[in-house]
């Protein structure tokens, strides 16, 4: 049975990644009328529209994965330690397909608008093609990484070979022999895709604006020990993750490195590194908040870029410099820096060349002209806010969103927006998100929202939104547990400091999952406190026994 947009919903939600998948099944599970919208003809959000050359996840993947069914965990064969997005896009279809949920999801639609009426307490929202879906309340499942973030580089819209961007990769083989390829970006997509290119193109240009720090991923088929490990253990191994600052089970040290010997310092350094993956970053308890901790693991890192390039001076173009470790996130790649050593690919540092233009056929910097047929932009994303901004949403005083964070986002506790009800955004700014294991956090917050409709809907309450002293306050909080770490040191896209024009804020909450998880849940218990909860609430079988009872 097809979606039917007529119908008044009590809930949609817009977005199908893995927050709207579990959304979708939470909510429903609920007894709750509820839709998704995707602008997709499948699930798989983010996992869905990347399929560049390379790219896989940087989490374990039995971490990267739901935690709410022993069903999907015993059924569902991880083959390796990064799965690969063909993988992690079959992963939620399957787990779609399990629930039952495409029923119950209109594909191929954009929502670019959402206006809520005051007078019925009734959402409509409007896609690019004009349908329309209403609801009592709507559920921002739209991603933290889904804008793709476009430069405008100059001379570009001269340029007469194909353009590509990562997150419009084409379907199916982009044949590259025999052809110049450039990549402009060295982040997490940069460093994942350009050894690939590198081994199918004729040649290679980087464009790296900004290096990386990049770890070896050390990726490997699991086990079969492994793998039964994690089904005899699920539960336990997963709310174990719960309760870590980045919800993903890793060797967290809980020495500041000046509790260290100096020798041991380096020992566990190296020992982290040959263990592969994000560990090296997790050694010591105060990289983030220590100056000194941060050098120590950033010149280490340096040190290994110098060892695996060949060329001193390319050696040095590819180190940073401009920003403490894990201030920006640290890309996981296999064999990105010995890429460098090959022949057929070279490195344009910005730092040390300047950009002149784009050319019909090339990039021209002062040092020279470099051929191109093919460009490549793994230029990120407008990332956290501009899957939110995209859709034209306005306040219940008639300002737009857009207006309205034009000096950054606000938020209660990443969910709620004051002067916008019964709208909820999920991972949104103010919450750990993008700092957090993404599928651990958006569970979190489906089962948050979803207990949160449940408790005003049993009282009959009409409508929620964020307190605006509570979202001060609680923005305050966010950026005052910013100020004690170093990420304010960075030009990230954390900060929105990667899109030109884009205020420039520390988004996510860096207080930590477990820190963050508890405060929701106490919210919750405490009536919500911080929300504005409004209606007739006498009305309510419910909330009259509940009164009777006070
Ligand atoms: P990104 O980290 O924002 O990297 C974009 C790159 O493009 C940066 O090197 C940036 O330089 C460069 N750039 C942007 N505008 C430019 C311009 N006008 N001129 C020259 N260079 C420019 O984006 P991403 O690599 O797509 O990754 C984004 C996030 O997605 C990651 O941090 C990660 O959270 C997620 N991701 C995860 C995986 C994974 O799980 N392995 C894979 C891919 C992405 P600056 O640094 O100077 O801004």
């Amino acid at each position: 049975m097809a979606v039917n947009t007529d119908e008044l919903y009590d809930v949609i939600i817009v977005g199908t990644g893995f927050a709207g998948v579990y959304g979708l099944h939470k909510m429903r599970e609920s007894g709750f009328r509820v839709m998704a919208v995707e602008a997709g003809d499948s699930v798989g959000g983010c996992w869905y529209w990347n399929r560049y050359p390379g790219l896989r996840c940087d989490v374990d993947s039995l971490e990267y994965a739901y935690a709410f069914s022993d069903e999907l965990q015993q059924e569902w064969r991880w083959s390796e330690r990064y799965a690969p997005q063909s993988e992690i896009l079959g992963y939620i279809q399957f787990a779609a397909r399990k629930l039952d949920l495409e029923k119950d999801i209109l594909f191929n639609t954009r929502i670019a608008s959402a206006r809520f009426d005051n007078g019925s307490g009734i959402w409509t929202l409007t896609s690019e093609n004009g349908d329309t879906m209403r609801a009592h309340y709507v559920v921002m499942a739209t991603g933290c990484l889904s804008i793709p973030n476009k430069p405008d580089i100059p001379g570009i819209g001269d340029f007469e070979g194909e353009i590509v961007h990562s997150v419009q990769w084409p379907e199916g083989h982009l044949d590259l022999a025999d052809k110049n390829v450039a990549v402009i970006g060295t982040g997490s997509t940069g460093v994942q895709m350009i050894p690939l290119l590198a081994r199918e193109a004729k040649h290679l240009t980087v464009v790296q604006r900004t290096p990386a720090f990049a770890v070896p991923a050390r990726n490997q088929p699991w086990n079969d020990a492994r793998i039964e490990y994690w089904r005899q253990n699920f539960r336990e191994l997963r709310e174990a993750a719960k309760n870590t600052r980045a919800g993903v089970l890793h060797e967290y040290g809980l020495l500041p490195s000046a509790a260290v010997r100096p020798e041991d310092r380096i020992a566990d350094l190296e020992r982290r590194w040959i263990k592969g993956g994000p560990n090296v970053l997790y050694g010591f308890s105060d990289l983030l908040v220590n100056e000194e901790t941060n050098n120590l693991v950033s010149d280490f890192l340096r040190g290994k870029i110098a060892d695996a390039v060949d060329n001193p001076e390319t050696a040095k173009k590819l180190m940073p410099y401009e920003y403490p470790v894990g201030t920006k996130r640290v890309c996981v790649g296999t064999d990105y820096y010995e890429t460098y050593n090959r022949d057929n690919v070279s490195l344009i540092d910005l730092r040390t060349e300047k950009l002149q233009q784009i050319e019909k056929d090339g990039i021209r910097t002062d040092a020279g002209f470099y051929p191109v047929d093919v460009l490549v932009m793994a230029t990120g994303y407008d990332a956290i806010t501009g899957a939110l901004l995209a859709i034209d949403i306005t306040t219940t005083a008639g300002k737009s969103l857009r207006e309205e964070w034009g000096k950054g986002p606000e938020t209660y506790m990443g969910y709620g927006i004051a002067g916008i009800p019964n709208l909820f955004a999920v991972t949104g700014p103010g919450s750990p998100s993008v700092f957090s294991n993404m599928v651990l956090s958006v569970e979190h917050d489906m089962d948050w929202i979803s207990a949160c409709i449940a408790h005003l809907k049993e009282r009959d309450f009409a409508t929620i939104e964020a307190d605006p002293a509570a979202q001060a306050a609680w923005m305050e909080h966010v950026d005052a547990v910013a100020s004690l770490t170093l990420v304010n040191k960075a030009a990230s896209w954390y900060r929105g400091a990667n899109v030109e024009g884009k205020p420039q804020k520390f988004m996510p909450y860096v207080g930590g999952v477990n820190t963050y998880q508890k405060r929701c849940w106490e919210i919750a218990r405490n009536g919500y406190e911080g929300f504005l909860i409004n209606g007739k609430p006498e009305t309510s079988p419910a909330r009259k026994e509940e009164m009777a009872h006070s």
